[in-house]
């Protein structure tokens, strides 16, 4: 069970999780619960670092970030206690998460769950704080944003457990955030193909890389509210999807930047150079263009997007490169904004882009930039223009609580 930031807030909700917690112990199943930083914790801490540190050390960040989810452990186990069960925390070290090094970004390599499986051997429930690990150097790492997620699940697998549970502050997965389209509609079963483009294009509902995770190790997830007991949304393999939406979701993020080398030589190797310094910094490149105008002068431009919090390091990452491959200039947008539909049933259904561009186009939305994959479409856009985006292609192509009328069976979307 892992419960996110909002649902372990303040002292009533921490109490209601150790209720929920200690019903399912009662019920007979053996619990490992991991818990985010309560409320916006882990953004205070982050202003702390700013209003010491224009660049914080990576490490010492880490030591920093860490605590958040150590402290609601601790205070719920305290909460546990006092309902006459036994709880024990651990943060993600003692849990026996294993990363590798890369601060404030890190990866799990193993989970080392002896100390656990012990504990719950001993009629515990035991509390993992998540986001965190120590790493192969043994110091403490997070996992980025999002990050109790990936600790969830990876302890799922580590002690195969039945099913993952996320408990959030909306009822499951929907068909675009609820937040800013009020008639989205919770999706009872997503596949992990169409789970991870979500994620990664935005829908912080689930993290990345818990759900590559969880696709990897087998680990069922069941997303769901912490706020009341109705189902709500199971990843499942696509085998068990039973139909095919030709559009399942609306994704959007606010939170991208668009880079921009002008005057790129024109000659082989460039592109490496530059992306490789990228993936050296370990900056996460999304969309990616090149253009190459034809005639004399041959010098390319090449735009990307990448992470609004991973600007600075590529910005930095690239001023050796700029000088080397005597690159012209280089301009960034740091408010850009991303909008995507995602849905296994495009794969064989022309016309879906040329739908999405036209929608935008009503809107007087610019596309500055496209990618696409065999089951989604993204345009950047102005990030001021996202939730109006957002609701027009919602409302195209049909997702709304009266929309299903949209989904086809299996099969069907290909005729
Ligand atoms: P937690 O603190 O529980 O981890 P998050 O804030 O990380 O919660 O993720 C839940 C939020 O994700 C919701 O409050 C919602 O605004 C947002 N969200 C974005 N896209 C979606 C979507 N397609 N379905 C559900 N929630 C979404
Ligand atoms: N507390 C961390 C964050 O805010 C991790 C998490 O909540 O999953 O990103
Ligand atoms: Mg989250």
């Amino acid at each position: 069970m892992k419960f996110g930031g909002t649902s372990v807030a303040d002292a009533e909700r921490l109490k209601r999780a150790a209720r929920r917690i200690v019903a399912q112990r009662e019920a007979g199943h053996r619990v490992v619960a991991v818990l985010s930083a309560r409320g916006k914790t882990t953004d205070d801490l982050i202003r702390l670092a700013q209003e010491v540190s224009a660049t914080p050390d990576p490490r010492e960040m880490d030591m920093l970030l860490s605590t958040g989810e150590r402290i609601s452990c601790a205070l719920c186990a305290m909460a546990i206690n006092d309902l006459g069960h036994k709880a024990i925390s651990l943060t993600g070290s003692q849990a026996g998460i294993v990363t590798d090094t890369s601060h404030t970004k890190a990866r799990i390599l193993d989970v080392r769950a002896d100390r656990i499986t012990s504990a719950l051997a001993e009629d515990q429930i035991v509390l993992v704080a998540g986001f965190q690990g120590v790493s192969t150097s043994r110091d403490v790492t997070t996992l980025g944003r999002g990050g109790s997620d990936t600790t969830a699940v990876a302890l799922a697998a580590a002690v195969g457990a039945d099913v993952c549970e996320i408990y959030t502050d909306v009822a499951g997965v929907f068909s675009a955030d609820p937040r800013i389209v009020p008639d989205a509609r919770k999706l009872p079963l997503v596949s992990f193909e169409e789970m991870l483009e979500m994620a990664s294009s935005g829908a912080k509902v689930l993290q990345l890389r818990s759900v590559e995770y969880a696709r990897n190790h087998g680990v069922r997830i069941h997303c769901r509210s912490s706020f009341d007991d109705g189902p709500g949304t199971l990843v499942v393999g696509e085998q068990e999807t039973m139909e095919h939406a030709l559009i399942t979701a609306v994704t959007h993020s606010t939170e991208e930047a668009r880079v921009s080398l002008l005057g790129v030589p024109d000659e082989p190797g460039a592109a490496a150079r530059i992306f490789g310094a990228l993936a050296d910094a370990n900056c996460n490149v999304d969309m990616i263009i090149q253009n190459e105008p034809l005639g004399a002068g041959r010098q390319a431009e090449v735009s990307f997007t990448v992470p609004r919090e991973d600007l600075r390091d590529a910005q930095a990452a690239l001023q050796p490169i700029i000088a080397d491959l005597g690159i012209a200039a280089i301009d960034t947008e740091p408010e850009s904004g991303k909008v995507s539909i995602v849905g296994a049933g495009m794969k064989s259904h022309p016309g879906v882009a040329a739908k999405v561009f036209a929608t935008l186009a009503r809107e007087g939305i610019n596309i500055d930039m496209i990618s696409t994959s065999p089951i989604k479409i993204s345009c950047v856009i102005r990030n001021d223009q996202v939730p109006t985006a957002v609701r027009a292609l919602h409302a195209a192509f049909e997702l709304g609580a009266g929309g299903i009328e949209a989904e086809r069976p299996i099969g069907e979307a290909a005729r």
